[in-house]
């Protein structure tokens, strides 16, 4: 199996609607150390995506996802929007055609660089990138030692989870969960709860 132009398709509609299932749960999440909008900002970026490739002839999987990436950079204000949206163009301009898992793991790391050179955040920072760095170690790793792609995706969604989870003791050092100091401390980060809800959402849709 192959991470083509109907996976990609498959992957951001699937999404958009976990996202729309779990936005009061990263409200939640944001309210903690936010402005408690991390929910609404994704559920509407996801769901303007969706609309957007309602009318696009991709002709590849990377059309699709860099489609995806330029809408949540035009519909989401909060820094979540241009972070996944740059980490969506990112990851499609590395898939003009279909994947494999080493080719696919190699688009998700452009895709936490892309994270990376616009947020500045390190590993430890309390953010996406949390989740996503050892996502991309689990894929790439498994990708390497001959995995399928949905055993990849699986890896890596489980590194994210993990990941996800290790922020809660993390004081925040970037973001809006950085002005509270020391009191970011003991909550889970959302964006990095997100992160977590899109490689988990890439294993489902890959699962045989
Ligand atoms: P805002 O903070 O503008 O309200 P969101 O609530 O949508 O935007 O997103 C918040 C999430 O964005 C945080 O939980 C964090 O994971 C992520 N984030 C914030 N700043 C950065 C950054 N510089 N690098 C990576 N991720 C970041
Ligand atoms: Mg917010």
């Amino acid at each position: 199996m192959d991470f083509d132009t109907e996976l990609a398709d498959t992957w951001v509609r699937a999404l958009a609607a976990a996202v729309e299932k779990e936005q009061g749960r990263l409200t939640e999440l944001d309210s903690a150390i936010g402005d408690g909008d991390h929910g609404s900002n994704l559920q509407r970026g996801f769901a303007a995506a969706v609309t957007a490739l309602d009318g696009l002839e991709a002709d590849g999987p990377g059309a699709v996802l860099t489609k995806t990436g330029t809408t949540l950079i035009s519909k989401v204000g909060g820094a979540s929007g241009p972070l996944y949206g740059k980490a969506f163009r990112a990851i499609g301009a590395a898939l003009p055609g279909p994947a494999g898992p080493a080719a696919l793991a190699e688009a998700l790391s452009a895709g936490l660089d892309a994270v990376r050179a616009l947020g500045k955040a390190e590993p430890g920072d309390k953010t996406i990138v949390d989740a996503w760095t050892p996502a991309v170690a689990a894929f790439r790793a498994a990708a390497a030692s001959g995995a399928t792609l949905p055993e990849a995706a699986a890896a890596a969604a489980g590194a994210a989870e993990q990941g996800a989870r290790d922020t809660v003791p993390l004081q925040a050092r970037k973001g809006r969960a950085s002005y509270l100091g020391e009191r970011s401390i003991g909550h889970q980060d959302p964006g990095a709860t997100s992160t977590a809800l899109l490689f988990r959402t890439l294993a489902t849709v890959t699962a045989p």
